[in-house]
């Protein structure tokens, strides 16, 4: 590994398969859903879920009464998480703490044992936390949004990245919106990232004020959609793809290529049982080249500002 990359501890050498406590546990009251069924989604899912998670720092949503009770927002790592590694960062105001880090199926399920039920990635890897390797904008629709106007938002920052000379990729978020995902070379710092990306929402905003708000106070969101690209700082996160959702009916984060979108009938679209039947059938992951796209911001926030 690279020399700077952070210490980490935590991670046990043995093989013993984790043990799950409770199976019987139901995890969704609204469908029935036991821990045990989350625990063999994420065991099924692994393969594709891993590469979303492998080497960034986490952040878990864990529910120990279940997805209809009270959940938490989990990022450092604690005590008795023997299979899963903890990675010291910075954080704001110059201390450092041990962040989660998941690098194999033994720890993803470790949080499951642990109740996590939403697996929350940074948009940088652990071992070079202060570059962005990604850019999401995590489109929200405002009440009195109809799907379709969300399907449209997304294809128009597809179009309006591709002319910008970026690819991007689509996925639901398990909620009621969309989220559009451009990959970059690991190396942009935040601040780019972060500037391109708060550009971009605005330019958007300019060219559709009917269709889109860049601003987060919710009074000016209502028939509009909330482009909200503050997922895009150092230490923001977005749900990772495949992910389950703490929400009724079991939802889950789905990538989808481009060409699916207008069959998809809302942000939770897929469910625990869905999204199994669908990646069952997959022999590739619907985002295509998406993992070796390394694309570059440079010279792409001066020719948004110059379109301005
Ligand atoms: P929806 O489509 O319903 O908006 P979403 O996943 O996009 O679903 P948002 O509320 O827009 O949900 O949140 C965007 C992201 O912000 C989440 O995916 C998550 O990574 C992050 N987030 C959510 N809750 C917290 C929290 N309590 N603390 C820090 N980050 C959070
Ligand atoms: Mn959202
Ligand atoms: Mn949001």
């Amino acid at each position: 590994k690279e020399s700077n990359m952070p210490a980490t501890r935590g991670s046990k050498s043995d093989s013993a398969p984790v043990e799950l406590t409770s199976p019987g546990r139901v995890v969704y009251p609204d469908s029935g859903i036991s821990k045990a069924q989350v625990f063999d989604y994420y065991r099924t899912m692994a393969r594709w879920l891993l590469p979303e998670i492998q080497g960034r720092p986490l952040s878990v949503v864990r529910c120990p009464q279940g997805a209809a009770r009270p959940c938490f927002f989990q990022k450092h790592h604690t005590a008795g998480m023997d299979r899963v590694q903890a990675v010291a960062l910075e954080e704001e105001g110059g201390t450092r703490a041990d962040y989660l880090l998941v690098n194999d199926e033994a720890g993803l399920l470790e949080l499951v044992q642990f109740n996590a039920l939403e697996f929350h990635p940074w948009g940088a890897r652990a071992d070079t936390p202060d570059r962005a390797d990604r850019i999401v904008f995590d489109l929200d629709p405002g009440p009195d949004v109809a799907w379709p106007q969300v399907v449209q938002a997304a294809r128009l920052v597809r179009a309006r990245l591709a002319a910008l000379g970026l690819a991007s990729y689509v996925r639901t978020s398990g909620g009621k919106g969309l989220h559009v995902v451009a990959p970059l070379k690991p190396t942009s710092p935040w601040a780019q990232a972060k500037a391109f990306a708060h550009a971009f929402a605005e330019s958007m905003a300019a060219s559709e004020p009917l269709a889109f708000v860049a601003t987060a106070a919710k009074k000016f969101r209502k028939g509009r959609i909330f482009i909200d690209y503050l997922r895009n700082g150092r230490g923001a996160t977005s749900v990772a793809s495949f992910s389950l959702r703490a929400r009724d009916g079991a939802p889950v984060a789905m990538p989808l290529r481009w060409a699916e979108l207008g069959r998809i009938k809302g942000g939770n679209a897929y469910d625990l049982v869905s999204a199994q039947r669908r990646m069952a059938r997959m022999k590739s992951h619907p985002w295509g080249d998406y993992a070796r796209r390394r694309q570059d911001l440079e010279g792409v926030g001066r020719a948004l500002a110059g379109q301005g």
